[in-house]
């Protein structure tokens, strides 16, 4: 059954203010903490006109912010809050110029809040099994003649049938780049499927994947159960909301925007309040820092 949507009455409802949203965060990460001084559990309270938890024994606090991404913001909590709610419940994004209307910050504080809750949207999908689609795509860059890739970033993709998408910028189309893509996302002895580019044919084989491929450049969009469909409708889908919303995204910026595609079409089946509290249990550094690194290690191997 559908999931009743979660409205933006129905989150204001919830989070009319910075001490809801204080105490939801507080909740979040501390409900049981144990109080180092007098050892008993989940027995602090919000200090009156502060942003702080205080134990029952006073010798002991605890500020919620701390070691999350809302750190060191002097942005309102509830803005924050109402920053993640639109972020999450976007079909095809939000644009930095939308956010400063909708929260009420500056432009330059609505890209920042931005780019922070994408990093709650990195998150490693793992080895994908099974029937695999795999494929690259050209993106952003000035419009030029037809055919003139220059100024593009190349991007690779994976997804697997009825399951989850995986994608990475890459420096090239060439033989090891493929190789390392493939094998960092999908299984080996996976059905891989693929355009007719030769490339993936040696990685099929290094991979033990059973290999099937569809002849694009003869026209041949499917046969029997090979086709590239899945991923060729993601990326129409991410270069329609490129489009649609950010106008123009530099290659700087595309792996951000990547991770956010990734999310909502990993994440689609996930109803809307689910989803919502999904990214607030993951505003603590460690996630972020966690998902950097992974995006680190891979980038270096895909150097
Ligand atoms: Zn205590």
């Amino acid at each position: 059954m559908k999931q009743p949507r979660f409205t933006v009455q129905e989150f204001h409802r919830q989070f009319p203010d910075n001490e809801t949203c204080l105490k939801h965060l507080f909740e979040t990460h501390h409900v049981h903490k144990q109080c180092p001084k007098c050892a008993e559990k989940g027995k602090y309270h919000l200090q009156f006109g502060t942003s702080h938890f205080v134990c029952q024994c006073g010798g002991h606090q605890i500020s919620p912010k701390n070691g999350t991404i809302f750190h060191k913001s002097d942005t309102d909590l509830v803005k924050w809050y109402f920053a993640v709610f639109l972020m999450s419940q976007s079909r095809n994004g939000v644009a930095a110029k939308e956010l400063e209307r909708a929260v009420g910050v500056t432009y330059k504080t609505a890209w920042r809040m931005q780019k922070q809750i994408r990093l709650l949207m990195q998150e490693d999908v793992g080895l994908l099994t099974g029937e695999v689609e795999a494929d690259e795509t050209w993106i952003g860059g000035k419009r030029k003649r037809q055919g003139y890739r220059d100024n593009k970033t190349i991007v690779f993709g994976a997804v697997q049938r009825k399951g989850k998408v995986s994608t990475r910028i890459i420096p090239n189309s060439q033989e090891q780049t493929l190789l390392e893509s493939v094998r960092d996302n999908v299984a080996r002895g996976s059905n891989l499927m693929t355009d007719e580019w030769k490339a993936y044919k040696t990685v099929a084989i290094l991979e033990d994947h059973n290999h099937s491929t569809v002849t694009h450049s003869k026209n041949q969009w499917r046969h029997g159960n090979t086709h590239t469909n899945t991923i060729e409708g993601f990326w129409s889908q991410l270069k329609r909301s490129i489009d649609g919303t950010y106008h123009v995204v530099s290659p700087k910026y595309l792996s951000s925007y990547l991770s956010e595609f990734q999310f909502r079409y990993n994440h689609g089946r996930t109803s809307d309040e689910h989803l919502f509290s999904f990214l607030l249990s993951r505003v603590g550094l460690q996630h972020v820092v966690a998902v950097q690194r992974i995006g680190a290690c891979r980038s270096l191997r895909a150097a």
